[in-house]
């Protein structure tokens, strides 16, 4: 199989990686991640990823598309920030395996257990519905600490939040029961995002594959 890979930044592409050469899955890495903030985060994020790249020799695909206001405007207008977020970036990776002769693609954010997993798969699997390509899934949670622990041993850069300017907040000010109760929303909200997930159709030329 012919993967793409999509990858939010270094740490989190420890794991899956080292799980798919086990696998004997030849992928492929794509760094297509808009929704960071701020720019020097984006930079800082990609050159993680470059750095295990270059020291793993893997395959990279990088797209420095950075539209903000594009991004701002999509999270703003969601009840759920994250669902546009997880949509945006599957559907450009899923049109990018597409059209450049890919059997499927899959993410790297599916190895975090701070990630809305559910809402992920959900909006992963309608890009892949939306595309006609298949999303290969993995629950790559089970290798998080292992993902960690060999991003420490090469010494990458780790992040402290999410990714996006509301995340970059809320680690300070959201208590840990407001998260828990953000999450548990989340994990009941599969079932209805079949529904809504009809209102995220990106037309933007700045979310179209190069
Ligand atoms: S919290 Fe993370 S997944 Fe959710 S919108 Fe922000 S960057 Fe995207």
């Amino acid at each position: 199989m012919k993967l793409l890979l999509h990858a939010c930044c270094g740490p989190c592409a420890c794991y899956p990686t080292e799980k798919l050469i086990s696998d004997g899955i030849d992928f492929t890495l794509l760094y297509f991640n808009p929704n960071i903030h701020p720019y020097k985060e984006f930079k800082r994020r990609l050159a993680a990823l470059r750095e295990l790249a270059e020291k793993k020799e893997y395959k990279l695909i990088i797209d420095k598309s950075y539209p903000l206001e594009e991004c701002l405007r999509g999270m703003l207008a969601e009840e759920m920030r994250c669902a546009y977020c997880y949509k945006v970036r599957m559907l450009y990776v899923a049109k990018y395996a597409k059209e450049n002769g890919y059997d499927a693609f899959t993410t790297t954010l599916l190895v975090s257990p701070y990630q809305k997993h559910e809402l992920l798969m959900v909006m992963a699997e309608e890009a892949a519905r939306e595309v006609g390509i298949e999303f290969y899934y993995q629950d790559f949670r089970e290798g998080y600490q292992i993902g960690v622990d060999l991003s420490l041993e090469l010494e990458l850069y780790r992040q402290s939040y999410c990714g996006c300017i509301f995340s970059e907040r809320d680690r300070y000010l959201v208590t840990k029961e407001q998260q828990a109760a953000d999450y548990a929303h989340t994990d009941a909200f599969g079932q209805t995002m079949e529904v809504k997930s009809s209102k995220y159709k990106i037309t933007k030329n700045i979310f179209e594959v190069k």
